[in-house]
């Protein structure tokens, strides 16, 4: 197999496979993940024993294999939209019902009980709750006076934590033919707790990713690129009030207009986007540290070369610090397994940087359901990643919520093909009527209707 890091981004494609083969897989790489990272997490980087299989995690004494907060929200907001209101949809109630059952009850947690929560998670709740307790249930009027309230108090530049943007994978998954109302959808989800305009410019453009990543893979779009991920975010439109994301994102020297060369493209990223420049360097060391690694010493030696240091690529809780780092563990690796262990090896809030690097890298490399079907070296399964699997808890219940989210997103796109057909229907008859009430007149706007028809009829 080809060397795990490094190769240009233009020539590592998306790996083609149906929807619900992406999200299933996708919410059990955040899980691994997640776990994976959790005993790195309020650690300084280097600081400790490398990590490279389920550990115990000391900083809840608990054991190897659990998956923390950053699933049990995700698997909460899942399951929201594909039940709410019995046929699933968005509503942020339900949603924020769902966080305080995981909170209050366990619900959807690895151990049976919430057992670490961020705190602008925890004041928002608190709010939630406060005004549930004084009217048992809420109107969509007190819902909205509720959210109104979480908007004013956590508005502030000290809640841009990382806690709405670890749980947002599910929006993309779920409205994955509709990029843009997803953006929108995500940014709503983040202001039930995080309403911060940093958070919710990063959700947004997160779940934009996730979801054009999605539909390519589905539609077997095999020339997407790793620079088309790369791309969207370095030009992205950030706004004003989420500067922080475009100081972290964005290319010092925006790419030229004509510049269409994917090598071309390549270059000029290389020299000139932060994240780009670290990759470079650092695989110069890998490269040199390790020439021919093999064993396990070999591979702490090449993914510690491959991790900049602390202060040049922060892993921290603040959103700005966690998007660029899960980028980085992604661009800078060519493997599932590679960057699950640049992402869990970083420390600080290590388990939710390698948490949203799963949900990406998971619709990223995923081509088979079934573990091992991509060969034994694949891009996605291999040896290691097989035993994380093999040892993480409750992957029944992550197994049970991405089958809902599977479902949902089939009955939605059952019931766009019927509205689609019932247009299409409604169309031709029209089409019929036009004809048989036809003079010449008549038929010339239907051979003019029936044109425009088949231009269309890709987008139908
Ligand atoms: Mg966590």
């Amino acid at each position: 197999m080809a060397s795990p890091t490094s190769a240009p981004l233009h020539t590592q494609h998306l790996v083609p496979a149906p929807a619900s083969t992406k999200i299933r897989l996708a919410l059990l790489a955040t899980a691994l993940c997640d776990a994976l990272g959790a005993p790195a997490e309020f650690k300084p980087r280097f600081s400790f024993p490398f990590i490279s299989l389920m550990k115990p995690n000391g900083n809840f004494s608990l054991g190897a294999g659990v998956w923390t907060d950053d699933t049990s929200m995700m698997l909460a907001l899942a399951r929201s939209l594909a039940t709410y209101n019995a046929s699933g949809g968005f509503d942020e109630a339900d949603q924020l019902e769902a966080y305080l059952r995981w909170y209050q009850d366990g619900v959807l947690s690895a151990i049976g009980r919430c057992f670490d929560i961020g705190s602008t998670i925890r004041r928002a709740l608190k709010i939630y709750k406060d005004a549930l307790k004084a009217s048992g249930a809420l109107s969509p009027a007190e819902t909205r006076r509720a959210l109104a309230r979480i908007a004013r108090d956590l508005l502030g530049d000290g809640f841009g934590g990382n806690g709405s943007l670890m749980r947002v994978l599910p929006v993309g998954l779920a409205y994955s033919r509709d990029p843009a109302g997803a953006a929108a959808y995500a940014r709503r989800s983040s202001a039930t707790t995080h309403p911060n305009a940093v958070c919710a410019a990063a959700c947004a453009a997160w779940t934009e990713c996730i979801a054009r990543l999605v539909r390519g893979a589905d539609a077997r779009e095999e020339q997407i690129s790793k620079l088309d991920v790369l791309h969207p975010f370095a030009a992205y439109p950030w706004p004003a009030d989420a500067d922080a994301l475009r100081v972290a994102l964005a290319a010092d020297v925006p790419l030229p207009a004509g510049v269409v060369d994917p090598a071309a493209i390549e270059a000029h990223y290389t020299a000139h986007h932060p994240l780009m420049r670290l990759r470079a360097a650092a695989h110069t060391e890998a490269l040199a540290a390790t020439p021919s690694a093999g064993d396990a010493e070999a591979l702490a030696a090449r993914t510690r070369a491959l991790l900049p240091s602390a202060a040049a690529l922060p892993s921290s809780g603040y959103v700005v610090h966690t998007l660029a780092a899960v980028l980085y563990a992604f661009l800078a690796t060519r493997t599932f397994e590679a960057g699950a262990l640049l992402a869990a090896n970083m420390g600080d809030d290590a388990d939710t940087v390698a948490a949203v690097y799963g949900g990406l890298a998971g619709v990223w490399y995923v081509a088979q359901e079934e573990e091992g079907a991509d060969g034994e070296e694949g891009l996605f399964w291999s040896p290691r990643v097989r035993a994380w699997r093999n040892a993480l808890v409750r992957r029944d219940l992550i197994e049970e919520v991405a089958g809902e989210l599977v479902e949902f997103v089939e009955r939605h796109a059952a019931s766009s093909l019927s509205i689609i057909r019932a247009r299409k229907s409604q169309f031709i008859l029209q089409l019929n009527l036009l004809s048989a009430s036809s003079t010449r007149g008549g038929l010339s706007i239907s051979v003019h209707l029936y044109t425009t028809y088949c231009k269309n009829k890709r987008v139908w």
